[in-house]
């Protein structure tokens, strides 16, 4: 049988497994931050129907700018933008990419604060983009001065910003945006996935885009949206961002299908973000009730909670599975990370938490 290393694969591909969380059938799922409320039933019937208007012309291509798309994004985002400040992709995962393929590539090298989002490493693998971690403060927290200091020691092409941070999900002071877009020599890319859950007085780093032509914002629908497996991810920025990407991006990478249904949910947002703050509220529940177990648990501002578990982490991950709820073990020693659901999910994790003491 031929293996990978039969083959004449990349040297730094070598050795290398794919990345992915477990996909596994239990009755709780708290492991890769979706929503877990499904799409309502009116959205249901009105992405049915964008999706049935656009059977017919399956024979062409689709708008390979995604212009309609776009523009209901811009609108969605608010703070002025148009349609030609936003740039959209099949997930924020592709945007990143397609930001690294523009902005990043041999040569050139990319900083994150981790712990932060795992593909942001994997993304500058990818596009052969030197990667270099650079480290977040104490409790996971990242001031102003630590992260200046340390765009300034590598002075990298593209820093990842990552706000409310994943796995951590605390969002960043705006004064930490605007010290490293003073400081950084290139791209600064601040990932917003979870901007929706934030906790009220948080700021999202699209009110700084105004006069910042390197500032790169990207958002997704597969969080608050709950639109995780209809894959749309966006980007605002200056336009000239958006021209960059588009010399890098696949043409027609945007399904006819994948633009449609979007567009439909976008129509229906109030339906789908009505989740959100039924979330929030789990997710404020789970960690004042771990706090008050005596946790150490991690200030949130996304629909996820990181929570020190008082020992080895894979055993309590592998305790909490046995009891039926998947969460995510993602490789800090001591501690767990878990997704913030419904009311009866929540039930089930804490009362799962028992087995641990
Ligand atoms: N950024 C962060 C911080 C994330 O946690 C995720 C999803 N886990 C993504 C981006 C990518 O999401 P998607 O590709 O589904 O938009």
């Amino acid at each position: 049988m031929t293996t990978l290393d039969d083959l004449p694969i990349r040297d730094d591909l070598r050795g290398l497994k794919p990345y992915g969380a477990p996909q596994l059938d239990v009755p709780v799922r708290l492991n890769t931050n979706e929503n877990s409320y499904p799409v309502p039933e009116p959205v249901v019937e009105a992405i049915g129907k964008a999706l049935a208007a656009e059977l017919r012309d399956l024979n062409r291509y689709p708008d390979r700018d995604a212009v309609a798309l776009r523009a209901d994004l811009a609108g969605y985002l608010g703070h002025g933008l148009t349609v030609e400040q936003v740039w959209a992709a099949n997930g924020s995962n592709e945007i990143q990419q397609q930001l690294l393929q523009a902005f990043g590539g041999p040569g050139r090298t990319a900083l994150g604060f981790t712990p932060a989002y795992s593909m942001h490493p994997l993304l500058a693998l990818g596009t052969g983009t030197g990667w270099i971690p650079a480290a977040r403060g104490v409790d996971f927290g990242l001031t102003a001065d630590e992260a200046v200091a340390q765009v300034r020691a590598h002075r990298p092409d593209v820093v990842f910003l990552c706000s409310p941070n994943n796995p951590t999900g605390t969002a960043l002071d705006p004064a930490v945006v605007a010290a490293v877009l003073a400081e950084a020599p290139g791209m600064v890319i601040v990932d917003e996935a979870y901007a929706e859950f934030a906790r009220p007085g948080t700021v999202s780093a699209l009110a700084v885009l105004p006069g910042h032509p390197r500032l790169v914002v990207t958002r997704t629908m597969s969080k608050a949206f709950g639109f995780a497996g209809g894959r749309l991810g966006y980007l605002a920025a200056d336009p000239a961002v958006v021209a960059a990407v588009q010399l890098v991006r696949l043409p027609y990478h945007l399904s006819a299908l994948t633009q449609a249904a979007a567009r439909a949910a976008l129509a229906h947002r109030d339906a789908l973000l009505g989740t959100v703050t039924a979330i929030m509220q789990q997710r404020d529940r789970i960690v004042a009730e771990l706090r008050a177990r005596g946790h150490r648990v991690a200030d949130s501002d996304a629909n996820f909670v990181l929570f020190e578990v008082g020992g080895e982490q894979s055993t309590a991950w592998r305790t909490l599975l046995d009891a039926g709820v998947l969460v995510r073990d993602v490789g800090l020693p001591g501690w767990l990370r878990v997704t913030a659901g419904t009311p009866a999910e929540t039930d089930a994790f804490l009362t799962a938490m028992e087995k641990l003491s």
